[in-house]
């Protein structure tokens, strides 16, 4: 939402003279005509009073600031900021994001930061106390920049979003930022994560955490809990792994298969050839049933293979295939599985927090997710939910040492929620605050609805622009869907959406050209009607593009 600069507020524009008059900054005069004229307002905080800064500014041969305000017009002086409020209200401002500070005083810059504006110092002249740089002009080469050295020192720990030598280079600093404000204006991922997320878990990033403070470890403990119960009971635990989804299937395979155990894999995707090139990659024994990518695993398949091959000792499958947006019959598989005495893993990763999925009872081994699909937490943390007994049984069995889900096991468990190795504390800040989000949502029920009608509002739209999907309705998931691209040129369509607001997926089949819309993440009804509406303006505008070339 938030659009351009739209003021810039100085603080301290000028000085009082041995007379009685006012001598403003030269170049700050200078500044106010060059952002005047790109049609930002500009303002002066001051602690003069109001009556003595209108008796100056009345004889002042340069540019007036739109307003100013004076620090006896507001409580607390100008290392608070209400001068910059009352600012902001002058101006109608509503997005303090939208304004910024400048100022060459570290009181000014604390003022901007409480305010959430943008803060720029000014080293040059900067009467910070102690730093005699007001007389710069009087100093030697070496003790002037000895003076800015250390002015630059105090606004950096002062926290300024830019530290600038002299005013003739704000100009470029409101360019560089309205490029990010440009850059981050709302925007939605209909990817199947990254995912974009809300803002609450985003913010409860800023604080910092140790790994092994007991807080964060509460915190740690708090999020097992969470995620085993939304699958499981205590038969089951967490395993918490620094690292992406891929992260967690390779441990949840390396770790509760044994050696000499022969693995199905059950493959109709991308997710679940990842899983074989794992297999492959640590020597694993193993078998594959391959199927179509645009359509579910056969349970028919798996049944006469079990019945064929009585070595197989697990299976592995991967619940809903993001590749296409199939969804696998994860009960009728674990049921047939189960019956023939086999260990399940599943992939969930797409698929846990928006699907049911009872571990308990359909006798599950143990699942694999992250924190950054269908739980719209931030990537960087994935995590395998598995019976305690097959935890407790695979010590030493890991190949690898950070992947050893028993020994990351031990360490949450047996030492209160304490990660081995450095963990991605902000991360699981952010999935602490996702589950409260999904908590407060209404849990399975709600976000599933969500999604569902996400899903429909997309699918009937683009039916309608005549953008098919290339899996039937009864296999389709609500989490992504691929569509056949046709005639259209991906690089171009993404180009378009992204202007509009959204960011789409590129398709992942070889055999023929798709794209792919997520339905999951913090979007809701609204942003899939607003996305049909952009594309059906996308496929009008086309036409009439390729006559005029
Ligand atoms: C996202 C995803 C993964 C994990 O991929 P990463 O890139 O490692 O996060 C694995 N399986 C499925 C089905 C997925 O959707």
């Amino acid at each position: 939402m938030t659009g351009t600069v739209k003021a810039v507020i100085f603080d301290r524009a000028g000085t009082a003279t041995d007379n009685g008059g006012f001598a403003p900054i030269e170049s700050i005069v200078e500044s106010i005509a060059a952002l005047q004229r790109q049609g930002i307002k500009t303002a002066f905080t001051t602690v003069c009073s109001a009556a003595m800064m209108e008796r100056l500014l009345s004889q002042d041969r340069g540019c007036p600031p739109d307003f100013t305000i004076s620090s006896g017009q507001v409580p607390g002086g100008r290392s608070v900021p209400f001068m910059i409020w009352q600012n902001l209200m002058h101006f109608g401002i509503e997005d303090p994001r939208e304004a910024i500070m400048v100022g060459d005083t570290t009181a000014c810059i604390a003022a901007g930061i409480k305010a959430d504006c943008w803060t720029v110092a000014v080293i040059m002249n900067s009467p910070e106390p102690g730093l005699p740089c007001a007389d710069v002009a009087a100093l030697s080469g070496s003790e002037a920049a000895e003076c800015q050295n250390a002015a630059r020192a105090r606004f950096y720990r002062a926290g300024a979003d830019y530290i600038i030598d002299d005013m003739d280079e704000l100009v470029g600093v409101v360019a560089d930022i309205n490029r990010k404000l440009r850059q981050s204006s709302a925007r939605k991922l209909l990817t199947p994560g990254p995912l974009s997320t809300r803002h609450s878990v985003k913010h409860a990033m800023l604080t910092d955490h140790c790994t092994w403070d007991d807080e964060y470890k509460a915190i740690t403990r708090s999020v097992l809990d969470d995620l085993t119960r939304l699958a499981a009971n205590d038969d089951y635990a967490t395993v918490l792994l620094q690292g992406s989804g891929s992260y967690a299937v390779e441990a949840m395979i390396n770790c509760l298969c044994a050696e000499d155990e022969k693995i199905l894999f059950l493959v109709n995707g991308a997710y679940g050839r990842r899983m074989l090139t794992i297999a492959e990659n640590s020597g694993r024994h193993y078998e594959q049933l391959a199927f179509d990518a645009t359509r579910p695993v056969d349970p028919g398949a798996l049944e006469r293979k079990l019945v064929e091959d009585p070595d197989i000792a697990t299976v592995v499958f991967v619940h809903c295939e993001t590749t296409t947006g199939v969804i696998n019959p994860l009960e009728e598989l674990t049921r047939l599985a189960k019956a023939h005495g086999r260990k399940v893993l599943v992939d969930a990763m797409s698929s846990f927090a928006a699907y049911e999925i009872d571990m308990p009872g359909l006798d599950i081994d143990a699942l694999a997710s992250s924190a950054n699909k269908c739980l719209e937490g931030l990537p960087g943390l994935a995590f395998v939910i598995a019976k305690r007994m097959l935890l407790e049984e695979c010590r030493s069995r890991s190949l690898s040492h950070s992947l050893d889900l028993h020994d990351q096991y031990r360490g949450l468990y047996a030492d209160g929620g304490k990660f081995r190795f450095t963990s991605p504390t902000n991360i699981l800040l952010a999935l602490r605050q996702a589950l409260d989000e999904y908590k407060k949502e209404g849990g399975l029920e709600a976000r599933r609805q969500r999604y569902r009608e996400n899903h429909r509002i997309i699918v009937q739209g683009l039916e309608e622009l005549g953008i098919r999907p290339i899996v039937t309705a009864p296999h389709q998931s609500y989490i992504i869907t691929t569509f056949a691209l046709g005639d259209l040129d991906f690089a171009e369509l993404y180009a378009a959406l992204k202007a509009g607001g959204f960011i789409i997926y590129p398709g992942k089949l070889t055999s023929q050209p798709t794209f792919r819309l997520g339905h999951i993440g913090d979007v809701y009804p609204e942003d899939m009607r607003a996305l049909v509406a952009l594309l059906a303006e996308y496929l009008r505008a086309r036409p009439s593009r390729a006559q005029t070339c």
